[in-house]
């Protein structure tokens, strides 16, 4: 007789629904991301994604359905909770202090996540890996544009990983050459082990790292399947609401891991954001 080993899903959601006051946002969601794979999230404009990402790490509530966290049902739990079973959300703005410097807000995450002796070591890897960031080490991190910042919260899931990390539309805005080191941050995360979900406007960004694709539409699945499939589901979803167009197949980019890292400047008048946890 053979013994199959269950592994549990770093993240399984069945027959979720949710919603915001009367409005109703997810439909009967259902699908699994197995460990260390990478699932991405596509969908039109208002499909559920952003929703999705914050049912998954306990922003906002359940209203049917069970989520379930590496095998453990987290329905209902608090957020803060779910982020100490290791599931990370990015961006979301929490962890960073406006006030902070951009190194004392990476030493107190380390600080906490990795322990006091190994922050010189973690400081060490966050700048190998975004060197924009070394740049402005002693700049307060609330005058970071929106895309340093976002690499500033990546860097804290990157030098230490969880088992499970939410990428919610990580290259909003940003220039092509911070999206490139924004996927190579991605990239390097998924070494470590960690299960990604990545939220992605840019298709072809997203397909290039993904193993697997789960595609919304009015709160709905459409399609869960490998990445294969999703361009074609994409298509049809848009030729449904009357706006067929022609995607861009994969595309393959060169390797500029360590290209500089430029940034879109930012409104001067940017609200300063305050700690949002
Ligand atoms: P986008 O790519 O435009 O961000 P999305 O696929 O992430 O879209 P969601 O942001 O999850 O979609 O929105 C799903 C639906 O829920 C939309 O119809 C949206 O208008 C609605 N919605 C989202 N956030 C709220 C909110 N805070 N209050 C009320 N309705 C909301």
């Amino acid at each position: 007789m053979t013994t199959q080993s269950f592994v549990a899903p770093a993240l399984q959601f069945e027959r979720v629904d949710a919603a915001y006051g009367v409005y109703r946002a997810l439909f009967g969601v259902s699908f699994a991301v197995a460990p260390g794979t990478v699932k991405a999230l596509l969908g039109s404009n208002g499909a559920g994604k952003s929703t999705l990402s914050r049912v998954a790490t306990g922003l906002v509530p359940t209203t049917a359905g069970t989520v379930s966290i590496g095998g453990v049902d987290v329905t209902g739990r608090e957020a803060f909770q779910i982020a100490r079973m290791g599931a990370a959300h990015v961006p979301e703005g929490r962890g960073i202090f406006s006030d902070l410097s951009v190194e004392e807000n990476l030493t107190l995450l380390f600080r906490q996540r990795a322990g006091r002796k190994c922050v010189g070591e973690c400081l060490m890897r966050a700048y190998d890996a975004f060197p924009i960031l070394k740049d402005r080490r002693k700049q307060r991190a609330g005058q970071l544009s929106g895309g340093q910042q976002r690499l500033l919260s990546l860097a804290n899931v990157l030098v230490v990983p969880p088992a499970l990390l939410i990428a919610d539309e990580l290259s909003l805005g940003l220039a092509p050459i911070v999206v490139d080191a924004v996927y190579d941050g991605l990239r390097e995360i998924h070494r470590s082990g960690c299960a990604l979900v990545v939220v992605e406007q840019q298709i072809d960004r997203v397909l290039d790292i993904a193993t697997e694709a789960l595609v919304l539409e009015h709160g709905a699945v459409v399609y869960d399947g490998p990445v294969a499939g999703a361009l074609r589901a994409v298509e049809e979803v848009l030729a449904a609401r009357g706006e067929s167009r022609q995607l861009s197949p994969v595309a393959s980019r060169p390797q500029n891991g360590n290209a500089p890292v430029a940034d879109r400047p930012e409104p001067k008048d940017r609200p300063n954001e305050g700690r949002s946890s």
